[in-house]
């Protein structure tokens, strides 16, 4: 336990010593059948994942977390093996990114879900979604569409073989929060709007778009994709704009900050993808300054997803 956790898990409730900076707190499931299956990964897996999506909304705000409680919904035909496996991935996670267990729950459910609770606090700016301004240049951290590229092969939707099935799966099953970018994110002055890619990045980048009340223009042939995104997908990038669970980092920033100087900064890749504008439209430009037509597909390739 950090010096933050006065009394951990053991009495009716835990106590946390008081912070002088803002606090965040967030709170996210993950249901049997409607975000994953049992049979495409290990619970360990499953159980790092159910923190880290929780640690990746703390990341886009530039925080750093604290502690976590958990609630486990239970169903029949699960053994203690499995829960014990479960959460061993989840103190591992939480570990690596000093952040205390201090409580949980425990209840009967005719399906398993996972929720985590998890209260963060603000280092220095808190990089929101409404602070997005005409001209800032839009940046996103590592690569984009992994992730459900990953969830496509495991469906049976995609093909693809050997490192890069392998890649793309694990980024599925076990996504890395961007914590130590969003600290240096909230570095920033004046401090960027962000968001972490959950959603997709159009739909995430419209929610940015919505809260600050701009427009933006994305370049889809600068939009960062591995190359094991390519060997699966080819120039299809559908998944890397529509597809989500990537939990990396979209943010908005001053146009004075380079791609270098922020990857520098943050600790990761970072690449330049677009624009904000004003007005309230999202303009995608292909090679030839038009739409790209595999992309007009991507909003009802995500509806059959
Ligand atoms: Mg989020």
């Amino acid at each position: 336990m950090t010096r933050r956790t006065i009394l951990g898990p053991g009495d009716d409730c835990a106590i946390l010593s008081p912070s002088r900076r803002p606090q965040l707190f967030t709170i996210d499931s993950m249901l049997e059948g409607v975000h994953f299956r049992l049979a495409w990964g290990p619970p360990e897996k499953l159980g790092a994942k159910s923190l880290s999506v929780n640690l990746s909304d703390i990341a886009a705000m530039g925080g750093k977390p604290i502690a976590c409680v958990i609630n486990l919904a239970v169903r029949e035909g699960l053994e203690a093996r499995f829960f014990d496996r479960l959460y061993k991935g989840i103190r591992s996670v939480a570990e690596r990114y000093d952040t205390d267990v201090v409580g949980g729950n425990v209840t009967r459910a005719d399906r398993l879900a996972i929720t985590v609770a998890l209260l963060g606090e603000a280092s220095r700016g808190v990089t929101r979604r409404d602070l997005a301004r005409a001209d800032d240049n839009i940046f996103v951290t590592g690569t984009v569409g992994d992730s459900s590229a990953g969830l496509a092969i495991l469906s049976g939707k995609v093909s693809a073989r050997g490192a890069a099935r392998k890649f793309l799966v694990e980024r599925h099953l076990n996504p890395t929060p961007r914590i130590e970018a969003g600290l240096a994110l909230a570095e920033i002055k004046p401090t960027p709007a962000a968001i972490d890619i959950s959603d997709g990045l159009l739909q995430d980048l419209g929610h940015i778009i919505e809260r600050s009340h701009v427009g933006a223009e994305i370049d889809a042939a600068t939009i960062p994709v591995s190359s094991a995104y390519r060997a699966a997908m080819g120039d299809d990038l559908s998944l890397a704009l529509g597809g989500g669970e990537d939990y990396e980092l979209l943010f908005c920033a001053r146009s004075d900050l380079s791609e270098r100087a922020l990857a520098e900064a943050l600790g990761v890749p970072v690449h330049r993808i677009g624009r904000i504008t004003k007005g309230s439209r999202t303009v995608i430009r292909g090679a030839d300054g038009t739409l790209a037509p595999k992309l007009r597909g991507w909003d009802q390739l995500r509806a059959h997803g």
